[in-house]
């Protein structure tokens, strides 16, 4: 799926066919997010964009971008649901030149923050991430250093680590091990909440490593994979 702006697909009817019977259905899948919108809570729990087919009586979720955006705190988050992820790096550039179309001769501050994810679980973490106003460079830095611990060694071919929005407990931070094949869980990595403050701390304070985790993590897509998969 190429990059495009998804407010300009936002409401767009369409005649999908059902991928298991074929049957055609006219459809107006969401493609915008606010905070506080009803259908967050629909993306949360899997129902977003799902179809249940009469005729078969299955269900499929179409797969249409999506944007979240919070016009407020200025942040844009998009999702692009892809087979193959080392796309990235083209998707990243498409998203570079329409921001730039977008944005041109605006201000520094006026341009939002924007995230790049290809994965619905990816998006969903994002959004957690920015409500609870935790830093997700910070939170990919964490798995970074998991991924390369010596003890308890967790393969990133294998897994992938998502942070654990379902968590109430604000001492705490969790990380959840999901294998990537099949999406199961495989396990928790559990933080006290310190640890991430004092990274946050570090990383905001001193100018060197400042720019270290703009080094890390350069432009829209803000993932551990960016850096294991280099
Ligand atoms: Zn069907």
């Amino acid at each position: 799926m190429d990059f495009k702006d998804p407010e300009v697909a936002a409401g767009a009817t369409r005649n999908i066919p059902c991928p298991h019977c074929g049957r055609v259905h006219c459809v107006t899948p969401v493609a915008v997010l606010r905070p506080g919108d009803p259908e967050l809570k629909e993306l949360f729990c899997g129902r977003l964009n799902v179809i249940h087919c009469p005729d078969c009586d299955r269900r499929f979720t179409l797969n249409v971008p999506l944007l979240y955006r919070d016009d407020p705190r200025r942040m844009l988050i998009y999702c692009l649901v892809m087979d193959d992820p080392s796309r990235w790096r083209e998707t990243e550039a498409q998203m570079r030149e329409l921001i730039l179309r977008l944005f041109e001769g605006a201000a520094p501050e006026e341009v939002p923050q924007l995230r790049l994810t290809l994965s619905r679980r990816g998006f969903i973490e994002k959004i957690a991430l920015h409500s609870k106003e935790l830093d997700d460079r910070i939170i990919e830095f964490l798995k970074f250093q998991l991924f390369r611990r010596k003890e308890g060694q967790i393969d990133p071919e294998e897994f992938e680590l998502l942070y654990d929005f379902s968590s109430d407990d604000a001492e705490k931070l969790v990380l959840l091990l999901f294998e990537r094949r099949t999406g199961k869980p495989g396990g928790a990595v559990h933080y006290p909440i310190e640890v991430y403050r004092e990274l946050a701390e570090l990383f905001n304070g001193e100018e060197d490593w400042r720019k270290e985790l703009e080094l890390l993590f350069p432009s829209y897509y803000v993932n551990v994979d960016r850096l294991l998969f280099e």
